[in-house]
């Protein structure tokens, strides 16, 4: 998976080739699914959502620019395995879950696969997390048709975003805070579920 699918398209941070190969990814995976948790898709999570494609997982957090004691703040805990790609690397997580049950849920994945150290929260990741905030990085695994403008505030300055953005067509967007504002870059077209909640 990790040569195949990540190295060979270009993914080379050695933290985040690291933290690819050690956490287990089947863990994170539905039973039914588990013989393909390594497949280069995304895969079905239930309540219509799913765990994100091995390469884009590593892709989002190689832009992110990881550093292990850097704070990250992740929208859409899913599954929970990009929480546990960013733990593994030694960042302290916030991550943020609208669904109730896929967030308890990805509780237990973490806690089953050994990750029991992040700060998980169930709620709208639109309006981000004030009282942590600010963020180092911040990544969002969902959608949303703009980029709500409290994520934006909650970056540090040198902070970087990585976020899909757009409904049909979407792109993945990099936001870095700059002393007077923010740079926006687009990197390649994703697809990411759709944003919920309140976007601002
Ligand atoms: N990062 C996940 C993949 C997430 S799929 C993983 O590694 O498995 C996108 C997730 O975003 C879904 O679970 C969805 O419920 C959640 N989501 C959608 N809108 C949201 C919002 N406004 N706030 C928080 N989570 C949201």
């Amino acid at each position: 998976m990790i040569r195949d699918q990540i190295e060979s398209r270009g993914v080379s941070d050695p933290l985040v080739l690291k933290a690819m190969r050690a956490v287990p990814r089947h863990a994170f995976v539905p039973e039914k699914f588990r013989s393909q948790a390594e497949a280069d898709s995304p895969l079905p999570i239930g309540l219509d959502q799913t765990i994100s494609q091995p390469y884009v997982v590593a892709a989002m957090t190689e832009l992110i620019h990881p550093k292990a004691g850097g704070k990250v703040l992740e929208i859409g805990t899913g599954s929970g395995y990009q929480a546990a790609v960013l733990a593994e690397i030694g960042m302290e997580v916030y991550s943020i879950e609208i669904l109730e049950l896929l967030g308890m849920q990805a509780k237990r994945n973490l806690e089953a696969a050994g990750y029991t150290d992040l700060y998980l929260w169930i709620g709208d990741g639109n309006k981000g997390w004030p009282e942590a905030a600010p963020f180092d990085s911040i990544i969002v695994t969902a959608a949303p048709p703009r980029i709500p403008q409290a994520l934006k505030e909650q970056l540090k300055v040198g902070g970087r975003m990585v976020i899909p953005v757009g409904q049909s067509y979407q792109e993945l967007f990099v936001i870095t805070r700059t002393e007077d504002g923010w740079n926006e870059e687009t990197v390649f077209p994703v697809r990411f579920v759709p944003m919920t909640g309140e976007v601002r």
